[in-house]
């Protein structure tokens, strides 16, 4: 078995700052970038803390729509991991909500080097609009969309079914097919293909 399927081809990831505002500066200070969005409770830290084989990495919330700051780590692989806020969630006031797309939208307006969006979403839960819309704002700007669908290990076979059906009707709807990949961070379920996919589009060798 690949090697990776356990450990993280990018170990030594270290936080490297947090932004409450994102401007041409800030993204002049990072090259290749890999960023992760998702609603809170979306399971965004684990897969982060997962995907680097850290434990504490990214903080796994117990409060969520804690995040509202654009987090950077740097990886050991010549590339940076972007943890965006999570937003959508329902105790979070309209003005925060409001705040924290605001904070993404610029972010993905001014990012120059951002080559990865990967969009996370809880697999138990249908495929909101508002992170289709996600998907179709990474084709005009030529980023790289990703859907992942977390916490896999929770669907049985007949829901994983269903849930690839639905995905599919929504590249039917958009016109585009575009990658999705069910993770688990607890079975492990995914971990290693969408690893896979990163380094690949990333042109990174395992
Ligand atoms: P965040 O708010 O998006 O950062 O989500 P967290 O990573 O904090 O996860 C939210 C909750 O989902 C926590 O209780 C996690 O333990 C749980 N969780 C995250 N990933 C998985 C998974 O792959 N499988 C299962 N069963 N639970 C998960």
């Amino acid at each position: 078995m690949n090697p990776y399927h356990k450990v993280s081809p990018w170990p030594d990831t270290k936080f490297f700052t947090s932004f409450a505002d994102y401007n041409e500066e800030e993204d002049s200070k990072m090259k290749t970038m890999v960023a992760f969005l998702g609603r809170s409770n979306s399971g965004k830290s684990s897969l982060l803390n997962a995907i680097s084989n850290q434990k504490s990495l990214a903080k796994v919330s117990k409060t969520p729509g804690k995040t509202k700051l654009i987090n950077v780590f740097k990886t050991d692989r010549e590339f940076y991991m972007i943890d965006l806020p999570g937003f959508g969630y329902s105790k979070a006031s309209h003005k925060e909500h409001k705040d924290m797309m605001k904070l993404i939208d610029t972010f993905l307006n001014v990012s120059k080097n951002l080559k990865i969006l990967c969009i996370l979403c809880d697999s138990q839960r249908p495929f909101p609009d508002e992170e289709m819309q996600m998907v179709e704002v990474c084709f005009t700007k030529k980023i790289i969309p990703v859907v992942v669908r977390t916490k896999a290990d929770k669907l049985n076979q007949s829901d994983l079914v269903q849930s690839r059906r639905n995905m599919e009707k929504a590249m039917n709807e958009i016109g585009s097919p575009f990658p999705v990949y069910y993770v688990s961070t607890t079975s492990g379920k995914g971990m290693l293909e969408l690893k896979t996919f990163l380094l690949e589009k990333l042109n990174i060798q395992m």
